[in-house]
């Protein structure tokens, strides 16, 4: 599930540190484990899209360039 997410800033202690991403469609800031974030299976391998949960909402779910179902990540 989380094979896509490019983990930076671990320390020697084995925290993850945080990884940031931003919300493609209103730009919020978003850290991965934190908050709830959501891609496209499909198109977050060519482009790094995710959206926060307000846009996942208001996108019921889906895609707004291939309409597969967004998954958490
Ligand atoms: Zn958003
Ligand atoms: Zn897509």
């Amino acid at each position: 599930m989380n094979a896509m997410v490019k983990l930076v800033g671990t320390n020697s202690a084995g925290h993850l540190g945080w990884v940031v991403k931003y919300c493609s469609i209103c730009n919020r800031k978003l850290v991965v484990g934190n908050d709830a974030i959501y891609s496209c299976p499909k198109c977050s391998s060519v482009s790094n899209l995710h959206y926060c949960l307000a846009d996942y909402k208001r996108l019921h779910g889906k895609c707004p360039h291939c309409k597969s179902d967004l998954v958490p990540i």
